[in-house]
């Protein structure tokens, strides 16, 4: 019994740590709030709402489809 006992404590411990080391993620929702520069208005979009679109190899965010094609036109 008490050898029992001393493995549900050596669990406890274990599991102590393991939060302590590695604490719950909260990348994601970080993430989704993260705000990104519109390049042809200059405007600020959440990157969740934003249009994304690869101009001449690099990623841009936009806060419209006609921001988007604008630059696009504008850099091609
Ligand atoms: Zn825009």
């Amino acid at each position: 019994m008490a050898r029992l006992a001393l493995l549900g404590l050596v669990i406890a411990v274990f599991i102590l740590l393991v939060r302590v080391f590695f604490p719950a993620k909260k990348e994601k929702t970080a993430d989704t709030k993260e705000m990104v520069q519109d390049p042809n208005c200059e405007t600020y979009v959440p990157k969740a709402e934003a249009i994304e679109r690869s101009v001449q190899g690099k990623n841009h965010y936009f806060c419209s489809q006609k921001c988007a094609e604008e630059f696009s036109r504008k850099n091609a």
